[in-house]
C-alpha cells in the first residue's frame, strides 16, 4: 500500500485540520526538555515520531544506521531517493493503526512518541547555499509597477527564464527566530543624499523553499528526470527584505544586503513524494521555454497559502492574504533545471526559494510592498491599526497546507516578531 493512501489511519489520533496525518510525515530536528541533544523525527498528530530512538529500539532499518542522531536531516537526505521511500514506507507502516509493533508496546511508545508542544524545533538542515528567484508573474509584474512605473512592468527576460539572485545561507533561521530590523544605507526619493540607519520598509516575502536531498557536479546540465530526483521536499520560507535598502543598493547587481540579514522556514521539511498527489498543472508558458527549460505535465503543487500578522497591540493573528504555490510561472524543477544550466554545482542542503507568490487579486499578494502598493495604501487591521510596512513588535507567519479528501498536508508555520533595530556604533 502506498504511503500517500487516503486510507490510511495511524493509532495516533490526528485531528482533519491537523497539519500531520499519517500521509505527510514531514522531517524535522528536534530537542526535549529532557534531551538537550537535537535528532532528527518526524511529526504526526501532535505527537514526534524520534527516529534515532526507533532505530535504538531496532523498530527502524536504515542503510547507515546513526543517520538520524544527527542534528541535521543532511546526512539521511544525501543517501538518495530509494532511502527516502524506504524509510517513509517503514515509518508509515509502523504509524498505521493495523501495525501492533509500536502501538501495542508501550515501552517502545514511551522512548519513540514525544508530545511536539514540549518539544524545541531547530533548523532542520544545515544550509548549504541558498538562491532565490522571482517565479510568480504577478508579483514580477506588481513589483515593476510600483517600483519602476506601468509601462516597463516585466522585464524583457522575465518570460525566458527564472531570474534569481544568490542570497545568504548563513542567516536562514528557523520559525520562532526573532528578527532585528536591519541598519543599511537608504536614500528616500525626496531625499538629496542617502543617510545610514534602520530600514524605515521592513517587509515580508511569502515563498515556498525547495530543499535538495541530491547535488550535481561543476559542469553538469541537469534533466527534468534528474532535476526531479534531487528535491527531497519543501518548506515555507519568509524572505523578510528591506524596501528602501533594497531600492538603494539594487542597481546595477541586483539585491545584496536588503534581504542578507534574515529568512525564515518551517521547521518541517514536507518531501515531494507526500506532495505527489497535490500536482497541478502550471501557468501557459508563452513564448515556449528553451529546451533545456522544458518540464512535462503537472509542473506545479496545490498549497494553500496564508498570511498572518499580529501586532504587538492584537491579540490574534489576521489573515491579510491568501495565495496559492500554483500560480507560480516556473517551477522549482525549472528553477532547479536553470540554476545548473551554465555548470554550476549544486549541492545536498541547498534552498531555493521560489519567490514570492502573489496571485490575480488584492487579496492574493504575497508582500507589503503589493498588500500596500508601494506604501501608498495602508492596510486596515482589526482593532483599528493600520500598516504600510512592518513595524517593531509586529509577528508575522506562514502557513500553508494541501487539502487531500479528509486530511490535509500541512507545513506548520514560518514565524518570527520584529526588534528593534540597534543603535548605530559611533
Ligand atoms: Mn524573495
Amino acid at each position: 500500500m502506498s504511503a500517500n493512501d487516503p486510507g490510511l489511519k495511524s493509532f495516533i489520533p490526528v485531528a482533519p485540520d491537523s497539519d500531520f496525518p499519517i500521509q505527510n510525515l514531514p522531517y524535522g530536528v528536534f530537542s526535549t526538555p529532557t534531551d538537550a541533544t537535537p535528532r532528527v523525527g518526524v511529526a504526526i498528530g501532535d505527537f514526534i515520531l524520534d527516529l534515532a530512538a526507533l532505530h535504538r529500539a531496532g523498530l527502524l532499518a536504515c542503510a547507515k544506521p546513526d543517520v538520524f542522531a544527527r542534528d541535521a536531516i543532511n546526512d539521511f537526505m544525501a543517501l538518495g531517493p530509494p532511502v527516502w521511500k524506504a524509510t517513509r514506507a517503514q515509518i508509515s507502516h509502523l504509524l498505521d493503526a493495523r501495525t501492533p509493533d509500536l502501538r501495542d508496546d508501550a515501552a517502545a511508545r514511551a522512548k519513540t512518541l514525544v508530545p511536539r508542544a514540549s518539544a524545541r524545533l531547530h533548523l532542520p538542515l544545515k544550509v548549504s547555499a541558498f538562491s532565490d528567484f522571482f517565479s510568480s508573474r504577478q508579483h514580477a509584474t506588481n513589483a515593476g509597477k510600483i517600483i519602476r512605473g506601468d509601462a516597463s512592468a516585466l522585464a524583457p527576460n522575465w518570460l525566458t527564464m527564472p531570474i534569481g539572485y544568490n542570497s545568504r545561507a548563513s542567516t536562514i533561521v528557523v520559525s520562532g527566530t526573532p528578527v532585528r530590523r536591519p541598519l543599511g544605507q537608504r536614500k528616500p526619493r525626496n531625499a538629496e543624499h542617502p543617510s545610514f540607519g534602520p530600514s524605515a520598509n521592513l517587509d515580508c516575502e511569502l515563498e515556498m523553499g525547495v530543499v535538495l536531498g541530491g547535488g550535481s557536479a561543476m559542469g553538469e546540465m541537469l534533466s527534468e528526470a534528474q532535476a526531479e530526483q534531487m528535491i527531497f521536499g519543501f518548506t515555507l520560507l519568509n524572505d523578510w527584505s528591506a524596501r528602501d535598502i533594497q531600492a538603494w543598493e539594487y542597481q546595477p547587481l541586483g539585491p545584496f544586503l536588503a534581504k542578507a540579514f534574515a529568512t525564515t522556514i518551517s521547521p518541517w521539511i514536507v518531501t515531494a513524494e507526500a506532495l505527489e498527489p497535490f500536482r497541478v498543472e502550471g501557468p501557459v508558458q508563452e513564448p515556449p521555454p528553451f529546451p533545456y527549460l522544458r518540464q512535462g505535465p503537472g509542473r506545479n503543487y496545490n498549497v494553500t497559502l496564508d498570511l498572518l500578522l499580529k501586532t504587538a497591540g492584537m491579540h490574534d493573528h489576521a489573515r491579510i492574504s491568501q495565495t496559492n504555490f500554483s500560480f507560480m510561472y516556473w517551477s522549482s524543477i525549472q528553477q532547479l533545471m536553470h540554476h545548473a544550466c551554465t555548470g554550476c554545482a549544486m549541492s545536498v542542503g541547498d534552498i531555493l526559494g521560489s519567490g514570492t507568490i502573489s496571485g490575480d487579486t488584492r487579496d492574493q499578494l504575497g508582500s507589503l510592498l503589493e498588500l500596500s502598493w508601494g506604501g501608498s495604501q495602508p492596510i486596515d487591521l482589526p482593532g483599528g491599526e493600520t500598516r504600510t510596512f512592518l513595524q517593531d513588535g509586529d509577528n508575522l507567519a506562514i502557513r500553508g497546507f494541501a487539502q487531500g479528501p479528509g486530511y490535509r498536508i500541512g507545513f506548520g508555520e514560518a514565524e518570527g516578531t520584529i526588534l528593534p533595530a540597534l543603535p548605530i556604533p559611533v
